[in-house]
């Protein structure tokens, strides 16, 4: 009798604990196994375009990896409390396998599963999910998880090294004969019209690429990750974060190796430490989702119900296309258009921009990252924005207003990266690109660019705009 193993946000083979168990379980007694994939759209929160797409690559992916080692990957579409007791009838399997998701609808599916696999007298056996730490592991006095980043942070730091990473199992024996869905059937990726361009000369989702870019990372970023982290013109960075978001390789197998690599060679060790400590920032936000799943809908911050948002269609289009006249903004949403992710520092700046700068509600912004970025994460999406609107756990104040010429300045001195997303603006030499305004007719035309024209107006003044926002703070304040 088979056992089915349940693949969901951790679409790998190595150091997957179920798929371990079920291997090992199948070559001591010989039972066949059922990979199966369920795509359930009525749990959590429903996927956005992009994130869709990487989901078919990265199932693709699996599948072939599976197939590579005798395994073959069984697709069904529906709610997974049905579907699951269903193809365990109908092939009279003795177990079910699976890594825990701590997220409140997951456990809520995982639980009603337990009670009606009961039923059917099947073994079910869960397993540790992707996180370093679970959340009931760290609690405050009260019984709560940590709200702030840094003593969450040390907790997880003194528990010391998570468990090794397992290894990937050697051959599997599938079962045979088992019906499953065709991938291209689900419309998962664009057809008419054909967006995912950018996304396909970008990204290779799946385990291999997702270890391979690890290893890069290791071998070369790393060293100056602590300096280029915050620099968008530069590949300062891992690009982890969506095979992250997958579980195409798991947080475990990150830490180890990374620790690995700078115990082989100290000078890495402060770009290793630092980027772990972004490792961390996941873990907390996971944490946070944990403690309290309205996050994308909810400020956790009192008195934010009552801020007066503007509602204006116009400045959020603008804003979601990079037409706010705002380079560094600009840019930062068009790479993210184009390629499913945008850089850090970018994504705070454009995240103040429209809170702040525009007054819009911070959930129009998330919904459109939501939708648009292939690392869409259910944790770190809306406790980032909730951060940089100022009502978030361990948030910045709101008066905190990031200047968009500033940032540029600081961050991308020479205008490279704007010059990349914004083409538009090659011509302007770098004490220009990032306050286009600011050019005389003369250095303009030089430049090619009418504003107004070839590249907007600013959508609003900076000094105005900053102003506004802390007008309307001042006003929650004392409401
Ligand atoms: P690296 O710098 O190489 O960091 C390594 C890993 O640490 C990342 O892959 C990611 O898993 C994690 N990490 C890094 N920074 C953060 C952070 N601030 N919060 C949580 N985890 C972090 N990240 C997502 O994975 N999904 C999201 O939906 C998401 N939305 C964001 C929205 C806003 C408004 C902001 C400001 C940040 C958001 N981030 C999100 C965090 C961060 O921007 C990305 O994780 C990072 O840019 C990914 O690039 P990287 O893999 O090269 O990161």
């Amino acid at each position: 009798r088979p056992i089915i193993v349940w693949f969901r946000e951790d679409l790998r083979l190595a150091d997957h604990p179920a798929l371990h168990a079920a291997a090992k379980a199948s070559a001591r007694t010989g039972a066949p196994v059922i990979f199966l994939y369920v795509l359930d759209e009525s749990v959590g929160r429903p996927l956005g375009g992009a994130a869709r797409w990487w989901l078919a690559r990265s199932l693709r992916a699996l599948g072939n990896s599976l197939a590579a080692i005798g395994g073959s990957l069984t697709l069904r579409k529906g709610a997974a409390v049905k579907v699951i007791p269903d193809l365990v009838r109908e092939n009279d399997a003795s177990a079910f396998y699976w890594n825990e998701i701590a997220q409140r609808p997951h456990q809520a599916v995982e639980k009603q599963l337990e009670a009606s696999l009961a039923k059917l007298a099947v073994e079910t056996r869960r397993f540790p999910g992707d996180l370093l730490v679970p959340p009931a592991a760290i609690r405050n006095k009260e019984g709560r998880g940590l709200r702030v980043f840094t003593p969450f942070w040390r907790r997880v730091l003194a528990m010391g090294d998570p468990p090794k990473p397992l290894a990937a199992p050697k051959t599997l024996r599938s079962a045979t004969n088992i019906a499953t869905d065709v991938l291209e059937d689900y419309g998962l990726e664009p057809t008419q019209p054909d967006w995912a361009g950018g996304l396909r000369d970008n990204w290779t989702p799946g385990e291999a690429a997702a270890r391979a870019r690890l290893r890069d990372f290791l071998k070369t970023t790393a060293r100056t990750y602590a300096g280029d982290r915050d620099r968008p013109d530069r590949a300062g960075t891992s690009r982890l974060s969506p095979h992250l978001r997958f579980g195409e390789i798991s947080p475990r197998q990150v830490w180890h190796a990374a620790r690995f690599a700078a115990d082989a060679e100290p000078a890495l060790a402060p770009g290793v430490e630092k980027f772990l400590s972004e490792l961390g920032w996941r873990e907390f936000c996971r944490h946070l989702l944990f403690d309290i799943p309205e996050l994308a809908s909810q400020s956790l911050q009192d008195g934010f119900d009552a801020f007066p948002w503007k509602r204006d269609a116009a400045d959020l289009e603008a804003w979601q296309r990079g037409h706010t006249g705002y380079p560094i903004v600009d840019a930062g949403l068009r790479e993210l258009w184009h390629t499913g992710v945008m850089h850090n520092r970018v994504r705070m700046v454009v995240a103040s921009f429209l809170v702040k700068h525009l007054l819009i509600d911070w959930r129009c912004g998330e919904r459109w990252f939501w939708d648009t970025l292939v690392d869409a994460d259910a944790g770190s999406n809306p406790a980032n924005w909730q951060w940089i609107a100022g009502c978030g756990a361990d948030a910045a104040p709101y008066f905190r207003v990031f200047n968009p010429v500033l940032q540029g300045e600081k961050f991308d001195p020479d205008g490279t990266y704007v010059r990349r997303w914004l083409p538009e603006l090659k011509g302007l030499p770098a004490k220009l690109v990032h306050q286009p305004w600011r050019a005389t007719p003369i250095e303009l035309a030089s430049a090619g660019v009418v504003l107004g024209s070839t590249y907007p107006e600013p959508i609003v003044d900076h000094t105005r705009g900053r102003e506004r926002a802390l007008a309307a703070y001042a006003r929650i304040r004392k409401s």
